[in-house]
């Protein structure tokens, strides 16, 4: 188990059921998006690609460790942190 993982391994998940915080803003935008940099960039894999061509990507945002990253790589992503008591909770390993 390299660091990174070993980091992961330390994160609990309680996921919101009822919001999503990472989202795509225009399902077009990706259609016609040829690299794709959202697929490789998410340490967390929450972007896969989809079956449906109207809508390209899956967003497995109850996976998102928070990193904040997708905001900097693609305009066409809607990032916002967990409400509070939700999220990913770091425990000391
Ligand atoms: S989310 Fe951004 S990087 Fe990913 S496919 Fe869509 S437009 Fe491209
Ligand atoms: S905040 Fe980080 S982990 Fe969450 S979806 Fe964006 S890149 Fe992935």
């Amino acid at each position: 188990m390299n660091q990174f993982d070993e980091q992961l391994a330390v994160i609990r998940f309680q996921p919101d059921e009822e919001w999503q915080h990472v989202l795509i803003l225009d399902d077009a935008i990706c259609q016609k998006c040829r690299a794709k940099q959202c697929l490789t960039f998410c340490p967390s894999g929450v972007f896969r690609e989809s079956t449906e061509a109207k809508q390209p990507l899956m967003v497995l945002y109850k996976q998102c460790v928070e990193c904040g990253g997708c905001r900097l790589i693609c305009d066409n992503i809607d990032f916002s942190y967990p409400k509070g008591g939700y999220g990913v909770t770091f425990l000391e390993g």
